[in-house]
């Protein structure tokens, strides 16, 4: 089925129970996303699926919605833990992933008598138990929480019948083979199995081969990537004026929220701090904050308290923030596939939205390795945005600088110059203790979303 008939077809025509498509309807979904238009029918008709698809196409719905359609003639009020034996597993990666599909769930079943809850760690294990002693059809899970529920003998897997991996190649990146394999032999051998995939690597493809049967394959386009609805664009700032552009980006841009990856947890931590030093409200996700903390962070952006979300890959990933208008690049990612993902928090469900990235001389090579991987070319604007108190602006060059001499990108690089440093506008900048009130962006400001319009590649 091509991707265009697909978006025509309505969710009434896809087999789904009308219980089912009252809680569609209640989202405000008026039709299926080329994923789900694709993936549901097989589904119902019981084929394995392996399907391609980020995050931000509507790949949750789009084994949700089916999941419920078979598990209904399961369904049932009854009290008794018995009938409620887990039938429907999902493995995900992290613990927000985790969450955010646990969430979809509950929002699709609202109207049918099937139950869910979600595990993973970080959390106590002992508040988790009830729910599942109670009795749950369907459990999303990451996989490590979900052994150690196994070893305290809180959960049975033998009437499992729906097993779905979802972003089944961060699992691999994340090391969870070993844990995945453990987690296959607890099956049973006849169950239907669903693998989604933001890339089809070799790995996944032997994960495919060895855990699913005669699967039916589906890809949809890769939008995020061919980013139609993102504006992508790349600014080359030197290293200790980097957290000057993000800063004056943000200003330029006058957003209500932004999203600020790095590449490691400790500069997570210390552009949040200097953020807040700067007046612009923010938090950090990374794996050194605690599971409560991370929610709070988030709940917080997702309420408009704060400005800025700052996060790293881990952290971020499956993360869903309606309507979010700009993601930057403080740092580009190790891994050239996670800046598809970073960029794809934005110009979610059709959405438009922007991707900004700052870029250092040492981070060229990594810059390159993108532009393979999306088959593009940034160009690349030499320049970072100063402004002098009397407001005149000018562009400062970017030196020349080497790239490091390590050929092995999964080395973490030495700590970074700025790191150490407390941000101070060394050349004079706009000031950045405006005041709220201020209304229209000043001159330098205009001019810094003049030279980044530049930038723009559509
Ligand atoms: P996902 O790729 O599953 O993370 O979904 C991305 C976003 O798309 C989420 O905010 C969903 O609520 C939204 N979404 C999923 N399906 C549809 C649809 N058919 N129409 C509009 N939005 C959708």
């Amino acid at each position: 089925m091509d991707e265009s008939s697909a978006t025509k077809l309505l969710f009434s025509s896809l087999a789904l129970d009308p219980q089912i498509l009252r809680a569609i309807e209640e989202t405000g979904y008026t039709e299926p996303t080329p994923i789900q238009a694709q993936a549901i029918p097989h589904v119902i008709a019981g084929r394995d699926l392996m399907a391609m698809a980020q995050t931000g196409t509507g790949k949750t719905a789009a084994f949700t919605l089916p999941m419920l359609q078979r598990l209904l003639p399961h369904a049932s009020t009854s009290a008794s833990p018995a009938r409620h034996p887990i039938r429907a597993l999902v493995l995900a990666p992290t613990r927000e992933l985790a969450i955010q599909v646990h969430e979809s769930v509950v929002t699709y079943s609202k109207h049918v008598p099937l139950r869910t809850t979600v595990v993973y760690g970080g959390t106590d294990i002992k508040a988790q138990k009830p729910a599942l002693m109670n009795g749950v059809e369907i459990l999303v899970a990451t996989p490590g929480r979900l052994l150690d529920h196994v070893e305290s003998r809180n959960l049975q897997l033998n009437q499992v019948q729906i097993l779905i991996l979802d972003e089944a190649d961060r699992m691999l990146d994340m090391g969870f083979m070993p844990d995945l394999k453990r987690i296959l032999a607890l099956l049973p051998k006849q169950r239907q199995t669903l693998l989604f995939s933001a890339t089809f690597s070799e790995d996944i493809k032997k994960l495919a081969q060895d855990f699913l049967v005669d699967p039916v394959t589906v890809e949809t386009a890769r939008r995020n990537a061919a980013g139609e609805n993102i504006k992508q664009s790349v600014c080359m700032v030197e290293q200790h004026d980097k957290f000057h552009a993000l800063v004056e980006l943000i200003r330029a841009r006058g957003v209500k929220q932004v999203l600020i990856f790095t590449r490691t947890k400790l500069s997570a931590a210390h552009v949040t701090k200097q953020l807040e030093r700067s007046g612009i409200a923010a938090d950090a996700i990374h794996g050194d904050k605690t599971q409560q903390e991370r929610l709070k962070a988030l709940e917080a952006f997702k309420a408009g308290t704060i400005l800025a979300l700052v996060a790293t890959d881990v952290a971020a990933r499956g993360l869903d923030i309606d309507q979010l208008p700009l993601v930057i690049n403080f740092e580009l990612p190790t891994h050239a596939e996670d800046y598809v993902h970073r960029i794809g928090r934005t110009g979610r469900a059709g959405a438009s939205g922007e991707a900004v990235s700052l870029i250092d001389g040492t981070e060229e090579r990594k810059l390159v390795e993108i532009e393979k991987l999306l088959n593009r070319q940034f160009p690349r604007e030499p320049a970072v945005t100063t402004s002098s108190a009397s407001g005149a602006s000018y562009h400062k060059p970017l030196k020349p600088t080497p790239p490091r001499s390590h050929g092995n990108h999964h080395k973490p690089a030495p700590a970074d110059d700025w790191l150490s440093k407390p941000y101070e506008p060394s050349i004079s900048v706009k000031p950045i203790e405006e005041k709220p009130a201020a209304p229209a962006p000043n001159k330098p400001q205009k001019q810094v979303a003049a030279l980044f319009r530049k930038t723009i590649v559509q």
